[in-house]
């Protein structure tokens, strides 16, 4: 789809005046990142990458999208109370992934001694890709779900005034004004805020689990600030200060350097590499307390690309969500094809067809985090490999997205401005809390969109291989 400022992708002299502005305007809002040399400090920081022009998006579509968000938070909830389906669906996946097997491990430890926590609170953040249909619409495709550390809504509260400012300095301020305003980590707050209320002490605090070195640390910083406005205080500790300070009382409160702790928030633990022995033990320990977990282990599984493949069967929805046949509705068309690879006539077929059209297919292991999904001839190669062993059960396959690509110019620190064909991944930021049965909160906070070059199969931001972008509602 045509926008009015296509022609300035040409005028390389024009472009890179107005790079330099939007990159002051990026720095002077706060979209930052710490750099990849000094990951650990903020004495030195550059901006976040992100597109010189927002990109275009169908308003249907991020419609649809903010529709069908509170009906994935109540699938995302229904999933973590289901422990029949938690077990069933991931039998095959925990004897062949040891990282979901070990997540597994503490999700039985905790329902065998019994949940202690009361109060439930999902932030996750649902992607999507525009498919391109065979009549030329694009449709709404769901990438995956992600519950644990969902990133980026900092960051993005932050953007809608670079973008309206480039335009504005174009002077195209009627299209400067159909930017949306955009503030996912005060929705993202909200939540935490809502849990922290539920939890009922007046003093407890908000625990943070960080990394040593955070790069994305304003992101976060974002939420801890919107906190701290409700006087809600904040502290950010690593998984071996838990270990080491970390302790339950009688009841299983959790309190760490003394101090009672109502809600844990994850921004770490979503990949194998950070866990040591020292850490699962500690992840142990904050999942048997009270304290509100975000997420609690059962919905960090619950967003498995395996939970998802499994979602998307014949007949799961109606199962999950009895009663509910327009969320059902709502949810299965924005399914792409997901197809299961354990052992037996279903996962040959899946490997058969893969094998027959590797372009159309995308190898998932059960990993967060960006660059660990096989495409094309290294998904050949794997599947061959994969493929007379039990090992595959530990994937999914599926249906490779092909959105219309679009032109804009991509800034990144040290690099110069670049005009490459792009595509962009819609994220949909959702909050929910429980208490006991009771859903007291399910919204939707905000959006995210990412965009990258053609030439990149996989990976987000923080990866280094999309950047932070706005929708252009048309
Ligand atoms: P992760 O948990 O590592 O973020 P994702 O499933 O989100 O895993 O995949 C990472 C990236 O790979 C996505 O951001 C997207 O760019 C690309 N990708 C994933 N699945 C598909 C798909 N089915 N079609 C096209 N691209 C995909
Ligand atoms: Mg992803």
């Amino acid at each position: 789809m045509a926008t009015s400022w296509e022609s300035f992708l040409q005028d390389e002299q024009q472009l890179e005046e107005l790079a330099r502005q939007a990159v002051d305007r990026a720095l002077a809002e706060g979209v930052l990142l710490r750099t990849s040399q000094e990951p650990g400090s903020s004495d030195v920081v550059s901006y976040a990458p992100f597109t010189l022009f927002p990109s275009v998006v169908p308003s249907a579509l991020l419609e649809q999208a903010y529709a069908v968000q509170m009906d994935f938070n109540l699938l995302v909830d229904a999933v973590s109370q289901n422990a029949a389906f938690l077990e069933q669906t991931l039998s095959s996946t925990i004897k062949r992934d040891d990282f979901t097997a070990r997540l597994f491990d503490i999700h039985k430890q905790v329902l065998q001694e019994g949940i202690a926590q009361t109060v439930f609170l999902g932030l996750n953040r649902s992607d999507y890709m525009f498919q391109r249909s065979a009549d030329g619409s694009p449709a709404l495709k769901q990438i995956e779900i992600n519950t644990i550390s969902a990133s980026f809504g900092g960051l993005a509260s932050r953007t809608p005034a670079v973008h309206r400012h480039v335009l504005n300095v174009l002077r195209k301020t009627k299209e400067a004004a159909k930017i949306l305003s955009n503030n996912p980590s005060k929705g993202l707050a909200m939540g935490i805020a809502k849990a922290w209320e539920l939890y009922g002490s007046a003093n407890a605090l908000v625990l943070l689990i960080a990394q040593e070195k955070e790069r994305n640390i304003f992101d976060q910083r974002a939420i801890e600030n919107e906190l701290l406005g409700k006087n809600i205080h904040v502290i950010r500790r690593r998984f071996e200060d838990i270990s080491e300070k970390g302790c339950l009382d009688q009841d299983r409160r959790l309190f760490v350097e003394g101090q009672e702790v109502a809600v844990v928030y994850f921004r770490d633990g979503y990949m194998p590499s950070q866990y040591s022995l020292q850490n699962w033990e500690a992840r142990l320990l904050l999942e048997r307390s009270r304290a509100v977990k975000c997420p609690d282990i059962a919905t960090q599984l619950a967003g498995t690309k395996k939970v998802q493949q499994e979602l998307s069967r014949v007949g799961m929805l109606e199962v999950l969500l009895p009663g509910q046949p327009e969320a059902v509705a709502r949810l299965r068309a924005t399914f792409a094809g997901l197809y299961s690879l354990d052992m037996g006539e279903e996962g040959d077929q899946a490997i058969t067809e893969a094998l027959a059209a590797p372009s159309h297919f995308v190898l998932k292991p059960q990993r967060e985090g960006g660059g660990n999904n096989l495409y094309g001839e290294n998904m050949v190669q794997a599947l061959e490999q994969l493929k007379e062993s039990e090992e595959r059960a530990s994937y999914i396959l599926m249906e490779k997205i092909e959105p219309e690509p679009f032109g804009n110019c991509l800034l990144r620190p040290g690099s110069p401005a670049r005009v490459v064909q792009c595509i962009s991944e819609l994220g949909i930021f959702g909050v929910y809390v429980r208490q006991g049965k009771t859903l007291v909160m399910n919204k939707h906070v905000g959006h995210l969109l990412r965009t990258k070059a053609i030439e990149h199969a996989d990976g987000g931001v923080a990866a280094g291989v999309a950047v932070l972008d706005n929708p252009y509602p048309v």
